[in-house]
C-alpha cells in the first residue's frame, strides 16, 4: 500500500476531492513520512478553529492510527483517536503518502470540527463549581427514617433516586426498602425519587406474576419511576427444585412488558464485576478485593459450579434483545466495568440501554491510569447514556459526621475527576490517574440531565 510507484485507481478522484476540500478552507499541510501531521484553521461564525491531524502508519501492524487534536483559540481542548485498517488506506500522491477512504476522512473531519466547535476552551467547570451546579446521584440506598442524607444532598445541590431491592428476605426486603424511599420522597419530593423492586421468593407460586404486577402498580401509583432487579437473580435465588432463576426466564417477560407499558425504567444489577471471578490478588480494584474478601458467598472464583460472568451477561443481553423498547439502566456500568470497549459495544447494540457509575469508579480510574484518552473518548461518545450514581446509603447506624464524610469523599472525588485534569489518587486503586476534564455539557448530562430524561423526572 505504501510506496511512490503505486497509484490506486481511485486515487485521482480522491485527490481532487482532497485538493478541493483543502483549497476551500485554505489549509496548509505537510507530510512527515509515516507519521504525518497536518494543521487546518478556519472560522465558523467568527470563532477560529484549529485542527491538527496526525497519522501514524505502521507497516507491520496493518493499521493506521489517526489523532485529531483540536482547539478553539489558543487552548488545546481535546483529542480524538481513530484506528483504520490498512485495507481502507489509499495511495494519493508522493506528497500525501497514505490516506484512507476520502469519504471516511471527510466524515471524520466534519464530525470532529463540529464537535470542536461546540466546545469552547473555557467550557469546563472548575472544582469550586461543585457548590453551584445541579447534580443527581441516581443510585442510593436510604433505609432509615432520618433525613440526614437528604439534608446533605440539598446542601450539595444533589437530587437522589433511592433504589429498593430484594436482598435476602424476599418481599419483606422489597416492602421495607420501598417504604423508606417513599417516606423520604414524601418529605422531600423535590429531592428524592424512588425505584421499587419485586421479589422472586414466591417464584413457584401460581400467583407470582399477579402479585408482582399488583405490587408494581401500587408503587407506580405512589410515584416510583423504575423497577430494580438485583444479582440474586442468576446468582442466589432458586426455584423449589433448586435451580437458579435466570433473568431471561420467560416468566419475567410479562413483568418487563408491564414496566415498559407504564413507561418506567428497568434498573438491572445483573452479574457482578469481572473481578468476582478472579482470585483476590488478581482483582483490579482494592474495593472489590475488600468486598469479596468479606463476602466469600458472592466470590464466584471460589464457586466454579456457578454461572460464569459471560453467561450472566449474555442472559442479560437476551432480555434486552427480547425487549428492545424497554428502557434499561445497567447498574454498576452494566457489569461491563472492566473495559470501556466492551461496554461501548453493548451500548451500540442496545439503544435503550444506559448505565450508571455506582460503585465502579475504581474500574474507571483503573482504565484511566493506563489510557486516559480512551476513557475520556468513551465518556464523550456515550455522554447521553451514562448516569452518575454512587451506591452510597444510610441505614441509620453511622454518626452524622461519619455519614457526611463518606458522602462528601465520594461526591467531591468524582466531581474533581470529571471536571478537572488534576493528577489524582484514590484508595480504590494503587496507581495515580488524571481527571478527565469533560466539557460542561457532558458533565451536565452525566451528573443530571441523563437521569432526568431517562426516568422522566421533573426538571
Ligand atoms: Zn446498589
Amino acid at each position: 500500500m505504501h510506496g511512490d510507484d503505486k497509484v490506486h485507481p481511485s486515487a485521482i478522484a480522491s485527490k481532487n476531492m482532497y485538493t478541493a476540500h483543502h483549497s476551500k478552507y485554505s489549509t496548509k499541510h505537510r507530510s512527515i513520512s509515516r507519521d504525518m501531521m497536518r494543521q487546518a484553521k478556519w472560522s465558523i461564525k467568527g470563532t477560529d478553529l484549529f485542527l491538527i491531524h496526525r497519522m501514524i502508519y505502521s507497516e507491520g501492524k496493518n493499521e493506521a492510527i489517526l489523532f485529531f487534536y483540536y482547539s478553539t483559540g489558543k487552548n488545546f481542548t481535546g483529542c480524538k483517536k481513530f484506528s483504520v485498517s490498512v485495507g481502507k488506506l489509499i495511495y494519493l500522491s508522493p506528497c500525501i503518502k497514505i490516506y484512507f477512504s476520502m469519504k471516511m476522512y471527510l466524515r471524520a473531519l466534519i464530525l470532529i470540527s463540529l464537535f470542536a466547535y461546540c466546545k469552547a476552551p473555557d467550557d469546563t467547570y472548575r472544582l469550586e463549581d461543585y457548590d453551584s451546579v445541579n447534580k443527581m446521584d441516581m443510585h442510593v440506598h436510604i433505609v432509615t427514617d432520618r433525613e440526614l442524607f437528604v439534608e446533605k444532598a440539598k446542601a450539595d445541590k444533589f437530587r437522589l433516586v433511592n433504589i429498593s431491592l430484594e436482598y435476602t428476605d424476599g418481599w419483606n426486603d422489597v416492602f421495607t426498602k420501598f417504604r423508606y424511599g417513599l417516606q423520604q420522597h414524601r418529605k422531600n419530593p423535590e429531592v428524592v425519587d424512588m425505584v421499587t423492586a419485586f421479589a422472586v421468593s414466591d417464584w413457584d407460586s401460581p400467583s407470582w406474576e399477579k402479585n408482582v404486577l399488583t405490587w408494581l402498580d401500587s408503587c407506580f401509583e405512589a410515584g416510583a419511576v423504575g423497577v430494580k432487579v438485583w444479582k440474586n437473580i442468576g446468582m442466589v435465588s432458586r426455584d423449589t427444585s433448586g435451580n437458579l432463576i435466570f433473568i431471561d426466564d420467560e416468566r419475567f417477560d410479562p413483568v418487563f412488558r408491564h414496566i415498559q407499558k407504564n413507561e418506567k425504567v428497568l434498573v438491572g444489577h445483573l452479574g457482578e464485576p469481572k473481578n468476582c471471578w478472579l482470585p483476590l490478588e488478581e482483582m483490579t480494584t482494592n474495593n472489590d478485593r475488600r468486598y469479596y474478601g468479606n463476602h466469600p458467598e458472592y466470590h464466584m472464583y471460589l464457586q466454579p459450579e456457578m454461572p460464569t460472568h459471560e453467561e450472566l451477561i449474555s442472559k442479560r443481553d437476551r432480555v434486552l434483545e427480547k425487549h428492545p423498547d424497554l428502557k434499561f439502566v445497567g447498574a454498576h456500568l452494566g457489569s461491563l466495568e472492566y473495559d470501556v470497549d466492551e461496554l461501548a459495544s453493548r451500548l451500540d447494540r442496545f439503544p435503550n440501554m444506559a448505565v450508571d457509575l455506582a460503585a465502579r469508579m475504581g474500574q474507571v480510574f483503573y482504565q484511566t491510569a493506563s489510557d486516559r484518552e480512551k476513557v475520556r473518548d468513551f465518556f464523550i461518545r456515550y455522554q447521553d447514556r451514562i448516569l452518575y450514581g454512587t451506591d452510597l446509603g444510610d441505614s441509620g447506624e453511622r454518626s452524622k459526621e461519619q455519614l457526611y464524610e463518606s458522602i462528601e469523599a465520594n461526591w467531591r472525588r468524582d466531581w474533581e475527576f470529571f471536571v478537572t485534569a488534576n493528577e489524582m489518587n484514590s484508595s480504590l486503586i494503587d496507581a495515580s490517574f488524571q481527571g478527565l476534564q469533560l466539557p460542561k455539557e457532558v458533565v451536565d448530562k452525566i451528573f443530571y440531565q441523563n437521569a432526568v430524561r431517562w426516568f422522566g423526572l421533573e426538571e
